[in-house]
């Protein structure tokens, strides 16, 4: 604008920190009275000090787009920081173990921050068995941006060696894997990653373990990200994504790019956000002890269960030398297509939906609907059974769960209830005709 300005005014205008936002240190300070640095992380997701002027309890919500004032202030335009962004950035900082935490609008935005690094030309290394949303993501950036992309079993070392070379911008890693509950070797990859393009972006998508279980960044990951519309929410109110990082320089990157899309997660979801967090450890606990006991049950009763607190997985060592816990996700097969849809349409209390991380069971056939977008021929050849069933399990009465369950599975003639109790499943080999809602990859 043109119109002459008083001294005053031109200088605050000059002065406005349009580009970069000059977010306070991060994390926050707590500082427990024992003279550790931190606290134990149950306690971190509780404690914030957030220095309100009224000592307020709850982190006010700042629902407000501008801040008036001159230089010097801390926030001018909600895109670039707000006061309820910010308190939160601060507390999943400390809770990643990162130094600089972001939030967005949804996990999937997180994705799209971290991936806009990348120029035409750059290659990504990433596995074969990803969220369907990051798969679609990276298909259109190969289609769209140049990307070379470069899909390989990250289970296996050797084969993600094979693949890296000093052209290798990015590395975009997810453990377990969902639905198939497959481990990826963190530290074994980024140290590799690094050895062939010391420059090369490890990414990891920490969605199905949450900071609470595992933290990427002290496996040797340069970028942890996850949905904060699964665990760290919890109940399905709110859609958020959170990225964590060490490297200031990564940090300065993606808050670029938030700033300049505008997808940083809006005052109130903020705020619904750090509700959430704050009762993170007490659900997953809870969670993960119903799901291992319903693994256990599935399991006893003969089918095939997938789920990284079983002995009997595959890659149980490699699991918990990264990880806390085994997570809440499990999935195993029946052996058919028509008896998976007749469990899944017979259960009450796991409710028929997408997602996971909610203080609610659901009970999904993720060939019908999570991962109906990935073709046939494509979850063929990743070894994706068609029949099977995905349980997240939520916090209620285990007994309950399990009878539930245990209900379903007779009414779809899964299994058969004698004096002894359940008797092991009957196979079914043939395949009627779907009757399960196609829903698909939101
Ligand atoms: C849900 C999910 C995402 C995407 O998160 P949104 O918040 O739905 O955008 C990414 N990765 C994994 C593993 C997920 O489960």
């Amino acid at each position: 604008m043109t119109t002459p300005t008083p001294d005053g005014i031109a200088k605050t205008v000059s002065q406005l920190d349009l580009d970069g936002h000059d977010l306070p240190p991060s994390p926050a300070p707590s500082t427990p009275s024992n003279g550790r640095s931190k606290y134990a992380l149950a306690t971190e997701l509780v404690y914030t000090e957030s220095g309100d002027q009224y000592n307020s309890s709850s982190m006010p919500i700042y629902q407000s787009a501008t801040f008036k004032g001159g230089p010097g202030q801390e926030y001018d335009y909600s895109r670039s920081g707000n006061p309820t962004r910010t308190h939160l950035e601060r507390h999943l900082a400390k809770i990643m173990n990162a130094n600089r935490a972001l939030v967005v609008s949804s996990g999937m935005g997180a994705c799209d921050v971290i991936t806009r690094i990348l120029k035409p030309g750059d290659e990504v290394v990433t596995g074969d068995d990803l969220y369907g949303g990051t798969n679609r993501l990276l298909t259109y950036m190969k289609d769209n941006g140049g990307i070379i992309v470069k899909h390989v079993d990250t289970t296996k070392l050797d084969r993600v060696k094979a693949a890296l070379s000093d052209k290798t911008a990015m590395v975009l890693l997810e453990t377990p894997t969902n639905p198939l509950i497959k481990i990826v070797d963190i530290a074994g990859i980024a140290t590799a990653a690094h050895e062939a393009n010391p420059n090369a972006v490890v990414s990891v998508d920490n969605t199905m373990m949450s900071p609470y279980l595992q933290n990427p960044l002290d496996l040797g990951a340069d970028v942890t990200y996850e949905s904060g519309t699964k665990y760290l929410s919890g109940h399905h109110d709110v859609m958020a994504g959170v990225i964590g990082v060490n490297s200031a320089a990564l940090g300065d990157k993606f808050y670029f790019m938030i700033n300049s899309t505008g997808c940083g997660l809006a005052p109130f979801d903020s705020w619904l956000l750090l509700r959430g967090i704050k009762t993170l450890a007490v659900r997953m606990e809870k969670q993960q002890a119903n799901a291992m006991a319903i693994a256990q049950f599935l399991e006893t009763h003969g089918f095939k269960v997938r789920y990284p607190g079983l002995k009997s997985h595959s890659q149980y060592a490699l699991h918990w030398s990264q990880a806390r816990g085994a997570g809440a996700v499990l999935s195993f097969e029946t052996g058919s297509i028509a008896l998976s849809e007749r469990i899944v349409e017979s259960t009450k209390l796991f409710g028929i939906s997408v997602s996971f991380g909610c203080v609610n069971s659901l009970i999904s056939m993720p060939c019908r609907m999570s991962h109906a977008s990935i073709d046939p021929a494509t979850r063929k050849e990743r070894a994706l059974p068609e029949d099977i069933i995905r349980l997240c399990v939520g916090i209620e009465d285990l007994t309950d769960l399990i009878d539930d369950l245990s209900q379903a599975l007779v009414r779809a003639g899964a299994v058969t209830l004698t004096s002894e109790g359940f008797v092991a499943k009957e196979t079914e080999s043939e395949e009627t005709g779907t009757t399960t809602q196609v829903v698909d990859e939101p």
